[in-house]
């Protein structure tokens, strides 16, 4: 699933490509991935209007249009935004088409089919309730220390599900939860109220850093996520723990093991992840 740093990644390679141009027309294949409108009203929604910026917010995409309006985009397990030349065959997966006023298109392409889009005035964010319910972005202001501590000492959970929880901080997926506390030496199955000051400081750190390091390398490319030309990252290649059990810890030189934490897959070191 593309995380933070892949949706980051994909925003600044749509950039430039996408501000200033204009939305000629939209073909939709697959009506269920628009969340807002039925398809005809969405298409009248964003037909001749101009993109003029694209931002990011957690894991969403924000499209702004001159209409006032949003695009708001989730790419959810398998979602791609990818920038075709007009004339390149359309391939299967293919949901939703924005021709623009160039010889370039906007495509959305997700083989799982979870990949959601909106079109809503910016005022009406908050009735898309993912959104709503975002906590601080990473490198945002409102994410300090304090807050940090003040987050996890309230919550009765696992450290990795809580990193998982939007609304705690915004943005961090599987990889990276695996990643950060590895990096900060913390075993994802700890409840969170039993970290102290020094391992709490050590893990917002830790936090911001992967993000970083995952954004500097464009992203991680397991299997779908590439970014809107479609390159692949290469954060794949300097991994720890995420996708390498059976391999030996770099720190320790422990096997690193897989194991299942609140349903989703979790990898750590039991060497030094304590
Ligand atoms: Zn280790």
């Amino acid at each position: 699933m593309p995380e933070l740093p892949e949706v980051e990644t994909i925003k600044r390679s749509l950039h430039p490509k996408l501000v200033g141009r204009k939305i000629r027309d939209c073909e939709i294949f697959y009506e269920k991935c628009i969340k807002t409108h039925a398809p005809e009203k969405f298409i009248n929604g964003v037909r001749g209007a101009t993109i003029e910026n694209i931002e990011r917010r957690g894991k969403y995409l924000k499209i702004f249009l001159n209409t006032a309006e949003i695009l708001l985009i989730h790419l959810r397990m398998t979602g791609r935004l990818i920038i075709s030349p007009k004339g390149d065959p359309v391939t299967k997966h293919t949901h939703v088409i924005f021709h623009l006023d160039n010889d370039l298109q906007l495509r959305f392409i997700d083989i799982r089919k979870f990949g959601t889009l909106y079109l809503l005035p910016g005022e009406e964010l908050h009735k898309v309730r993912g959104y709503r319910i975002l906590g601080p972005e990473p490198f945002g202001e409102e994410f300090t220390l304090e807050y940090f501590k003040k987050a996890v000492k309230e919550r009765k959970k696992n450290i990795k599900t809580l990193l998982l929880d939007q609304d705690v901080v915004a943005g961090i997926g599987n990889i990276y939860a695996d990643e950060i506390l590895h990096a900060a030496g913390i075993n994802p199955a700890r409840p969170a109220e039993s970290l102290n000051g020094n391992e709490l400081e050590k893990l917002y750190h830790s936090i911001k850093r992967e993000l970083k390091k995952g954004i500097e390398n464009r992203g991680t490319s397991f299997s779908d996520y590439v970014d809107g030309e479609g390159r692949k990252g290469k954060n794949q290649d300097y991994l720890s723990v995420y996708h390498r059990q059976g391999c030996n810890c770099s720190r320790c030189g422990c096997e690193i093991i897989k194991t299942k934490l609140g349903g989703r897959s979790s990898h750590y070191c039991p060497g030094c992840q304590e």
